[in-house]
């Protein structure tokens, strides 16, 4: 599986497109749609499907637009469900004091789903505490997309909507649970290891 980031998104958010066997999944389309479609275009795959890490405003910009442009279904954790649709669960009503929502997700998962791209497997790990339905993807056995559960140096913070201190506690101890050589991919910031985000974070444990 190949993985190509085409930040920056909206709000500073990485977006990230896996390709596998002529088939691609946006993860987070918080860049525009074009900018997706054309990356999209010039790997010759098609759009299979959009995965969101959780439901906030910086990960879902061009959701809707996608959506229409493609057809491809949108797949977010059940306990997220109501986000996208609610500008004030989804932070933008937050930041932004205005009103946007976008439609319900189509597709709901729960801890342990397993959904294909081409011949290669992405495994839905429920790591709630960023937000109630936070969730990391688990692709082939090599990559995996933290969202904001997880940054080098850094966790999400658990201040908004959902936000539980605990709860992410307890995903990170979770997440020390994977092969520390995993590649990491968050929703913000850069790629490293696993062992190397878990390690940065020397003040939290
Ligand atoms: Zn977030
Ligand atoms: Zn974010």
């Amino acid at each position: 599986m190949q993985i190509y980031n085409l930040f920056p998104g909206s709000f500073a958010s990485n977006c990230y497109l896996l390709i596998a066997n002529g088939h691609a999944a946006v993860v987070d389309p918080s860049a525009n749609a074009d900018t997706i479609l054309a990356e999209v275009k010039k790997s010759g795959a098609v759009l299979d499907k959009i995965l969101l890490t959780h439901g906030h405003f910086d990960h879902i910009f061009s959701l809707d637009e996608l959506r229409e442009k493609t057809n491809a279904p949108a797949y977010i954790h059940k306990d997220d469900a109501d986000m996208p649709e609610d500008a004030h669960k989804n932070a933008f009503y937050t930041f932004f004091h205005s009103l946007r929502s976008y439609r319900r997700p189509e597709h709901l998962l729960q801890d342990k789903d397993e959904l294909t791209l081409g011949d290669e497997k992405i495994t839905v790990l429920h790591t709630p505490g960023h937000t109630k339905g936070s969730v990391c993807y688990l692709c082939g056995d090599s990559l995996l997309l933290t969202g904001d559960t997880l940054f080098y140096g850094n966790i999400g913070r658990c201040d908004l909507y959902g936000g539980n201190e605990g709860e992410l506690r307890s995903s990170l101890h979770f997440l020390r649970t994977l092969p520390p050589e995993l590649r990491i991919y968050p929703g913000h910031g850069e790629s490293c290891s696993l062992g190397e985000a878990l390690n940065s974070l020397y003040f939290y444990d």
